[in-house]
């Protein structure tokens, strides 16, 4: 098969911004120096092109997993113009097609399928068929001015936000070289890859926590660099979700970001998964794997028996407890308030702690047997 026409716009784009960035950088560096403050311009930038990518296009364009006040798009859709990764319209219809048709590598523009380089940039220096423009799975973005806008002045606002924005936080700080070379080159170059890492390195290396549907998986230490992306297997089996990182102490800095928006009245109508539904994903992926560890024991059907009984027991817990939290939540909204009475009231709250606690044995157990394997396998061997 003839390879795919070469895209010469973007390979001389993308070959020449990270060339000038490895030898103008450091060669300003040496002979004029950059200050604390082109440094903070740097950061600032890093942030700022990151987070309209994370937060706009990515969870709020592509997924609608929350809405945002006109005055957040706004900013959002100016940093995705500063991060140089095509317009709104172009990103969001990309990234659709790829949960779409996620490591199909005949449809999904950037498949982990075929390989890292070609998931990581490969897939933009060519015109390959799969990165073919098709604005049918984008009609509702149409309807957004702010991504309209954005669109039909795409080119004046990268040119605004690459050079203009940072000539001019130079020319404030008295170095306007300097901030360019920072604030605009090295930070347009790293912005890039760290985007770029998720359609990579977030398919490859790391967990598969709640799904093996996908090549998706889970990364903490991915997630340190993009902004929270990292938790890409729960992404991936949960893409409504405004969240990635789940836990409160997931480092899932756009996720914070979405959240605190909230308070101030930016963003609303955040959508969370069920925990009932993530929890039975994970519950489901445990049990396989440890389904498949468990069959090359020598008494293989003795632990296989335990574990497909222990699972069952702790889903019909896990039912049983989503069942009773619903009925006292309900039972405690005031609207309802007048429905129950006293002792209705109580019955429901002690029947909701105790299948929370029975849960909560019942996980202890499930943790011991999924963990054990690895003892159980050294004293017998299959
Ligand atoms: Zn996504
Ligand atoms: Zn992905």
């Amino acid at each position: 098969m003839p390879k795919a026409p070469i895209n010469w716009t973007n390979t001389i784009l993308f070959t020449l911004t990270p060339l000038f960035a490895v030898t103008l950088v450091p060669y300003y560096g040496f002979t004029h120096g950059y200050g604390l403050y082109e440094w903070v311009v740097f950061v600032v930038l890093m942030g700022f092109c990151g987070m309209s990518i994370t937060a706009g296009y990515h969870r709020l364009w592509s997924h609608k997993t929350y809405k945002a006040h006109p005055i957040v798009r706004f900013v959002l859709a100016l940093g995705g113009a500063c991060a140089l990764q095509n317009d709104i319209l172009h990103w969001a219809s990309d990234h659709r097609r790829h949960h779409a048709h996620v490591d199909n590598n005949d449809k999904d523009p950037y498949s982990a399928g075929r390989g890292f380089w070609y998931s990581h940039m490969g897939w933009i220096l060519r015109d390959y068929e799969s990165g073919k423009e098709d604005f049918s799975n984008v009609k509702d973005l149409r309807r957004d001015p702010i991504v309209v806008w954005q669109h039909k002045h795409y080119l004046a606002l990268v040119l605004l936000m690459n050079i203009g924005l940072p000539a001019f936080l130079g020319y404030l700080g008295g170095d306007i070289i300097g901030s360019i070379l920072l604030g605009g080159l090295l930070r347009l170059v790293l912005s890039q890859h760290v985007t770029w890492l998720i359609n990579s390195l977030a398919h490859m290396w790391g967990k598969q926590t709640y799904s093996d549907a996908s090549s998706a998986r889970d990364n903490p230490l991915i997630a340190l660099i993009t902004y929270g992306e990292g938790y890409h297997n729960y992404h991936h089996t949960f893409q409504w979700d405004y969240r990635n990182g789940i836990r409160w102490w997931h480092y899932d800095p756009t996720k914070w970001f979405i959240n605190a928006c909230s308070y101030i009245g930016l963003t609303k109508d955040l959508k969370r998964c069920s925990p009932i539904a993530i929890e039975s994903a994970r519950l489901e992926m445990q049990y396989r794997l440890a389904t498949e560890k468990y069959s090359t024991l020598n008494n293989a059907d003795k632990w296989l028996q335990r574990l497909e009984s222990e699972y069952q027991e702790l889903k019909a817990s896990l039912q049983l407890w989503a069942q009773h939290q619903q009925s006292w939540y309900e039972a405690k909204s005031s609207e309802l308030h007048e429905k129950w009475t006293h002792w209705e009231k109580l019955e429901l709250r002690d029947s909701y702690r105790e299948a929370k606690f029975k849960l909560k044995v019942q996980r202890q157990r499930w943790r011991d047997l999924v963990e054990n394997y690895s003892t159980l396998s050294a004293i017998n061997p299959a």
